[in-house]
């Protein structure tokens, strides 16, 4: 990807794009993550966002919410439409974070402000190793045939997912939580185990990203397969086809 830093002896330095109109917020964020040493392009509104998305062509994209001109929701569409990347989203209420995940703007994180720089990078990080990971399984192949349970195919060498007769299109955050479940069907998982397994990350303030994540496979591959139960987990029940 792109263009080496000047001097730079390793590899390619990651490529953050942030889309934040509070200058102060975006400031701080390009700050903290060019202290990493990633290169950072930050993006005051909507439509500047897409256009130093397609010209940039970064390994991830911060996205605020509320933007002026189109907003973060639109722009994450049509980002997404252009060339598939990891976009982390920032949302100023958790209810907010809801609505995004039942419209399905196709975001693989969500934080609701305020947050911490420390957490902000912690999950960049995490996204970044599991597009990376995902890309590795698509190369190698993941050998053997389409895991099957009930009338859901998951097919792990090309990274789709069947239910029935229809095709299901997941972002790789979707797909590696739908994985997760998949290996031991009918078994409870903790938000907790979830998080680590497949964000691989540890802490409990990000559980509501895996409330997010599974409303956003029952949208899209229905309410029955992944079953609640409270205080404790999901479980994934195949069902046959009727
Ligand atoms: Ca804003």
């Amino acid at each position: 990807m792109g263009a080496a830093a000047v001097g730079a002896t390793g590899p390619a330095p990651v490529r953050v794009l942030v889309v934040e109109d509070e200058h102060a917020i975006a400031t701080e964020i390009a700050r903290r993550l060019e202290a990493e040493g990633w290169r950072v392009t930050v993006a005051s509104d909507g439509l500047s966002g897409v256009a130093a998305n397609r010209a940039e062509r970064p390994d991830a994209v911060v996205l605020d919410v509320m933007l002026p001109g189109i907003d973060g929701l639109e722009a994450c569409r049509r980002m997404q439409a252009e060339r598939p990347v990891p976009v982390l989203m920032l949302t100023a209420r958790d209810d907010e974070t809801d609505m995004l995940v039942g419209l399905g703007v196709g975001a693989d994180d969500y934080m609701t402000k305020p947050f911490s720089m420390r957490e902000l990078v912690a999950r960049l990080k995490a996204l970044l190793r599991r597009v990376e990971r995902s890309h590795h399984a698509a190369g190698a192949g993941h050998g053997g045939p389409p895991a099957e349970l009930g009338d859901l195919v998951i097919d792990h060498a090309q990274r789709r997912v069947r239910r029935g007769v229809d095709e299901v299109h997941l972002t790789p955050t979707e797909f590696d939580l739908l994985a997760c479940l998949a290996e031991r069907p009918r078994t409870v998982l903790t938000r907790e185990q979830l998080l680590e397994q497949v964000w691989d990350w540890a802490d409990a303030s990000g559980t509501r990203t895996v409330d997010s994540h599974v409303k956003a496979l029952r949208r899209k591959l229905g309410s029955d397969l992944i079953r609640t139960v409270h205080g404790v987990g999901y479980a994934l029940e195949p069902t046959r086809p009727v």
